[in-house]
């Protein structure tokens, strides 16, 4: 049956056209699918090539173009929701007449699955570098102008980094500039800017290199990949985060998604595993979005705690997790979201399962 259902899906090809004013071209694409949003579509315009990304479910549809003519950096993408339309709108350099949009490009009009298309990289600023805990730091990046990439909610993207003549490529999760309850920060509500939280390890490979970088200095940045859906928060009554270290990053969006959209949410609890009071991500914030947010709770446990410490210890153990993981009411739709070191997620879904949680019911964030 899936094999039929993707079979018909394939016939789905998108397709596209485009038109000129005296000033402005727009590509069209028409991508066959209802309830397109901003987030499916990736565009970049790097030395005279235009790449449009679309991603339809599990395919990508891609438009790779070297344009015929010069065109301005500020690119404008628009999407018509309801009928699947996108409209990518470019201003041209010189106001002639295009006789052709430009020479098909690597892959051009081509709709494969998006695990195959392989990642695409563009270089980002770092536009600042601000100190989160004692080893973790707030990275804000700058995509270029003629960049739109919009990350969705659980999902991660790479940065790739030349370190001592090797090519090093290392997953991070994208966060917000805050918690819900505090929406200070300039660059909060735009989708201009990246924000990763990164925990910086002396002796790693990647991460001095990443803290070494200076303001203003760029980084490689791919598009996104990640296996969370929106669809299993849609009509969610409890929400139960377990997160270790920097576990927690993918937990920052998923909350403020889950707080802001889903109106049939009724618990959201995070248990939050680290091992000193002092590696606390975002602790203050955490309080006060509990003080602020009745409907959410956070509960933090620390591993190699001080003995000032008067809060829960320990690892994850199934103890816990039974006490932490109740129903709001029976048969509440409910998921459980698991992310940290590996031995930490993996022990989390098999205390999980054995408690009695189905596979539908445990998300966990893996690369
Ligand atoms: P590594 O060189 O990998 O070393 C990390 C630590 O392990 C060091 O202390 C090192 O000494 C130790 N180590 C290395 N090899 C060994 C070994 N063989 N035996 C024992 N110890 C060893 N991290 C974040 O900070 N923020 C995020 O948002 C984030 N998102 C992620 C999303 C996904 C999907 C995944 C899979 C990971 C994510 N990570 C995130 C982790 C990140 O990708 C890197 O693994 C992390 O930054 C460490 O990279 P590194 O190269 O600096 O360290
Ligand atoms: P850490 O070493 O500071 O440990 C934090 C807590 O994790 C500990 O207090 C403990 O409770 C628990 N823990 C650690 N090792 C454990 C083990 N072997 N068994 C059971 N529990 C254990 O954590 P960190 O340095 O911040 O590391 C965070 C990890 O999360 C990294 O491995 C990173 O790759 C991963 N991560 C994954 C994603 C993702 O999306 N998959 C996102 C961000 C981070």
């Amino acid at each position: 049956k899936n094999k039929v259902l993707d079979d018909t899906f394939k016939d789905l090809t998108p397709s596209y056209d485009w038109f000129q004013t005296d000033c402005l071209v727009t590509v069209v694409i028409y991508t066959k699918q209802k309830g397109m949003n901003s987030e499916m579509v990736i565009v970049d315009h790097q030395d005279g090539r235009l790449r449009v990304d679309s991603i339809l479910r599990d395919y990508s549809y891609l438009l790779h173009i070297e344009l015929s003519y010069e065109v301005q950096e500020d690119i404008t993408v628009r999407i018509a929701e309801k009928v699947g339309k996108v409209e990518i709108v470019l201003k041209k350099k010189n106001n002639l007449p295009w006789s052709k949009l430009g020479q098909p490009l690597e892959c051009h009009n081509s709709f494969i699955k998006y695990t195959d298309r392989g990642l695409y990289y563009r270089k980002c600023k770092l536009v600042s570098k601000t100190e989160v805990t004692h080893d973790t730091k707030l990275f804000c990046l700058m995509l270029p102008q003629s960049t739109h990439l919009q990350v969705p909610v659980g999902q991660h993207i790479y940065l790739r980094k030349i370190i001592a003549g090797t090519e090093i490529v290392k997953p991070y999760t994208p966060v917000s500039c805050s918690l819900k309850s505090d929406f200070k920060e300039p660059f909060c509500h735009d989708s201009t800017h990246l924000i990763l939280m990164v925990k910086i390890y002396p002796n790693g490979l990647f991460t001095p290199e990443l803290d070494h970088l200076q303001i203003g200095d760029y980084i490689s940045v791919s598009n996104s990949e990640g296996s969370f859906k929106k669809s299993q928060v849609q009509t969610l009554e409890d929400l139960f985060l377990l997160a270790a270290g920097t576990g927690f990053t993918p937990m920052i969006k998923l909350l403020n998604y889950v707080l802001t959209n889903v109106c049939t949410v009724r618990i959201v609890k995070l248990m939050f595993f680290n091992k000193t009071e002092d590696d606390i991500l975002w602790r203050n914030q955490l309080e006060q979005l509990a003080l602020k947010d009745k409907r959410f709770e956070v509960q933090f446990i620390l591993s190699e705690p001080r003995k000032e410490w008067t809060g829960k210890q320990g690892k994850i153990s199934s103890s816990l997790l039974s006490e932490f993981v109740k129903r709001s009411k029976k048969d509440s739709k409910l998921l459980i979201c698991v992310c940290g070191p590996t031995p930490f997620t993996e022990q989390g879904i098999q205390f999980l399962q054995d408690l009695g949680y189905s596979k539908e019911e445990i998300h966990s964030f893996t690369a």
